[in-house]
């Protein structure tokens, strides 16, 4: 058999996992030294060669974009369809996995997955319902808490506060939304991992069921799984089964949600795999690499690996000093403006930033210029209000027990349904132990005509008449005559032109994607209705790209949802202290550590440039602040980095308003303390609140009377103490 198509592109490091014997194997190895590409040739292998059946084969992705991807591939390589192979994230094949035996799982049949605003939002209607004071118990918080409980394979009851009071009211709030999940029908993220480790757990018979169907275990991005997915994988596995693990431990950036990379470790312990490292990085040029193997040293706690590359040097790494964010913004457009001027592709750029937010100014400038673009996990097109209502709809109509869908479309649009009415509604749900809508169809169906029950009626008989069709209809006519039906669509009208007509497109581009929906073999072998399919992808997808392909158009991202990918050109954005890192990891030194890895992963996709910002001025909550250049900038190595614009001395001229004079400055911050009134030319009397730095570097932040909260460079802001 000719196999040099599967081992021809490979080097000796990936040959030898590729076509090793079906075992246990680890491969570690830093960024862009090819794990993906091994894991996807891998599955190639032992399809072609071993003669594996892909029915036997489950591979995790970190993305259901990746795992699409995977599946392609792999096929390319193979030269023939690839049916009934599990590719998918964790989430999806747990959930797939639970559709398949929902009895076994203790779930009804129509079972809904809720996104983590809908569990927000059930929580807070939880908490509130109960009279639970707000402060002490914030539904944020007890969604954390709870999510972090579940990820680490706890169930309310088995919580134990020992005595503490904290912990016991976390535990009363995690076991009545245990209950009212149950009651609706709905499952959250966590939940979803949890129930599938449990199914497995508990059922003995299922258990070997699967291990037999998949001996062939793949897992990409492995330092990020967390405690229950280890769990899942291991139990999988059981004795026999082939584990095929492939992972960077400096790319872990999860820790915050759970992941362990201490899995790592229990992996070599529990599966004593055959443990392979790749030390050839074939992305990045020579400075980049180099660049971001200089940063990531600055880690302790590491596994340790050496990576090096064949590539030229390449250019520099660049820094950009911008005054401020939209000095920045329109840096970077205006480098990717040449960069498409000079015959490359948009889509070949990446933008890259900590949070979400800073998407904006960005966009702003990409729109005007008329440059293409994407935000990839920002825009969240089903998690858009309109999608979420019309969703909620489709929710309702397969489990109408799923009381947050109920609560979300009662009075949207309005028909006279107002808050009182559904808070008798929730009281006899509750004093019943039965949905709301089991109370509504009871309500109604008492026969007298108050007010109330004519508005009321009208809503249930129109779930009603809609669920009729519901299995006799695709899911695109389905959707367009519940949109008629309600007239959901002129809802928005009252928001303005503008805003309404972007929620009709938005309804409209739902439609479409209803329309184009088809059942995967996959999930129609997991015995998934058309409508389930298309509501968990909706709410699995959420937060990944939009619908459509990627076209040529710039790539804007956080650094997290960048993981796995890499672009010829990149941009880091907002390289500040506060920003990146994160202002809550600076204290935590593991959090700290967590940033650093995340730099490493953002700095490590790209290809040929890569181009680090970072503003001297950011507005954040209102108030122009000061900010200093990202520890990690200071990392960077002299030779490797090529400064764009001097930093500080460009810096005053811009920010005339927290520096109205550069002389007479106080150098050092000796003759200022906490608590001391001081007064500003500009800004008034205020209190400092805080000291930072010294000498040259010496900032204070002043609360002004008339000003609000500044931070301020001593050596500029002519600050004078007041007695
Ligand atoms: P990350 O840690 O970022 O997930 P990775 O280790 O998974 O990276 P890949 O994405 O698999 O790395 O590979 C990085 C790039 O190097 C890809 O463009 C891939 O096609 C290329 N590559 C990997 N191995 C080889 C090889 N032997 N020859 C040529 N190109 C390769
Ligand atoms: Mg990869």
């Amino acid at each position: 058999m000719d196999v040099s198509h599967l081992l021809d592109p490979l080097n000796d490091a990936q040959r030898e996992a590729v076509s090793a014997p079906p075992g246990n194997q680890m491969i570690l190895a830093g960024a862009g030294s090819g794990k993906t590409r091994v894991l996807v040739y891998r599955i190639a292998w032992l399809i072609q060669v071993e003669h594996v059946s892909p029915l036997s084969i489950m591979a995790v992705t970190f993305t259901n974009k990746a795992a699409s991807e995977m599946r392609h591939r792999v096929q390319d390589l193979l030269q023939i369809p690839v049916r009934g192979m599990w590719v998918g994230t964790f989430h999806g094949l747990a959930h797939r996995l639970l559709r398949s035996h929902h009895e076994l799982a203790g779930l009804p049949e129509g079972f809904q997955i809720i996104d983590s605003d809908d569990q927000y939002r059930l929580l807070r209607r939880l908490i509130r319902e109960r009279g639970i004071d707000e402060n002490q118990w914030p539904a944020r918080q007890a969604q954390w808490w709870i999510n972090a409980r579940k990820d680490e394979g706890q169930r309310a009851h088995a919580v134990n506060g020992f005595g503490n009071p904290a912990i016991d009211g976390w535990q009363q709030i995690y076991q009545a939304y245990e209950e009212q999940c149950r009651l609706a029908g709905v499952v959250d993220f966590a939940e979803l991992l949890l129930r599938a480790h449990e199914l497995l757990r508990d059922n003995e018979a299922l258990l070997q069921q699967y291990r037999q169907r998949f001996p062939h275990l793949l897992i990409d991005e492995f330092q990020d799984t967390n405690a229950i997915q280890y769990g899942w994988i291991r139990m999988l596995a059981g004795p026999q089964g082939h584990v095929f693990a492939v992972g960077d431990d400096d790319q872990s950036i999860y820790g915050w949600r759970g992941a362990r990379v201490e899995n790592v470790q229990f992996f070599v312990n529990d599966f004593k795999p055959h443990t392979i490292r790749l030390e050839q990085n074939y992305r990045s040029s020579g400075n980049i690499l180099a660049a971001a193997n200089a940063i990531i040293a600055n880690n302790d706690d590491r596994l340790g690996k050496k990576l090096w590359t064949d590539a030229a040097d390449g250019e520099l790494v660049q820094v950009y000093s911008a005054y401020n964010e939209e000095d920045e913004a329109e840096f970077v457009i205006g480098q990717i403006q040449l960069w498409i001027d000079g015959g490359r592709r948009a889509d070949e750029a990446a933008i890259l930033y900590r949070s979400n937010a800073q998407s904006r100014l960005f966009e702003q400038v990409l729109m005007r210029e008329g440059i293409p673009y994407r935000v990839y996990g920002g825009l969240r097109f089903f998690e858009r209000a309109e999608i979420k209502d019309a969703l909620a709809y489709l929710h309702l109509l397969s489990n109408p027990d799923n009381d947050s869908a109920f609560e979300r479309v009662v009075n949207t649009p309005n028909r006279g349904i107002g808050e009182r009415t559904i808070s008798q509604l929730r009281t006899l749900a509750a004093d019943a132990g039965v949905s709301l809508w089991q109370a509504a169809t009871e309500v109604c169906s008492r026969g007298d005509s108050q007010r109330m029950q004519v508005s009321l009626r009208r809503f249930v008989d129109l779930i009603a008449e809609l669920r009729e069709t519901l299995n006799s209809e695709e899911i695109g006519l389905q959707l367009r005559k519940l949109l008629d039906c309600t007239d959901l669509p002129s809802h928005y009208d009252k928001e303005g032109q503008e805003k309404a007509e972007t929620r009709r497109e938005n309804l409209n581009e739902l439609l479409r994607a209803a329309d184009s929906f088809r059942l995967s073999y996959e999930d129609e072998q997991a015995g998934l209705s058309p409508l389930a399919a298309f509501l968990a992808q909706a709410a699995l997808e959420a937060g990944e790209a939009q619908g459509e392909e990627w076209d040529d158009c710039v790539q804007l991202m956080t650094m997290h949802s960048a993981k796995g990918l890499e672009f010829p050109l990149v941009f880091v954005a907002g390289m500040e202290e506060g920003l990146f890192p994160h202002q809550r990891s600076v204290e935590e030194s593991g959090d700290l550590q967590e940033e650093r890895r995340l730099c490493y992963v953002a700095m490590t996709r790209a290809r040929e440039r890569l181009v680090l910002c970072h503003a001297e001025m950011r507005r954040i909550y209102g108030g122009q602040n000061l900010c200093r250049p990202s520890r990690f900038l200071r990392e960077l190595p002299g030779e490797l980095k090529h400064e764009v614009r001097p930093g500080l001395a460009a810096a005053g001229q811009n920010t005339q308003a927290d520096a109205s004079s550069h002389s007479g400055g106080n150098a050092g911050s000796g003759q200022f303390e906490l608590g001391q009134r001081v007064s500003h030319q500009k800004f008034g009397e205020g209190v400092i609140l805080n000291i930072e730095g010294r000498d040259a570097h010496a900032r204070v932040q002043v609360n002004f009377e008339q000003a609000g909260c500044k931070w301020l460079v001593l050596s500029y802001a002519n600050l004078h103490p007041v007695r």
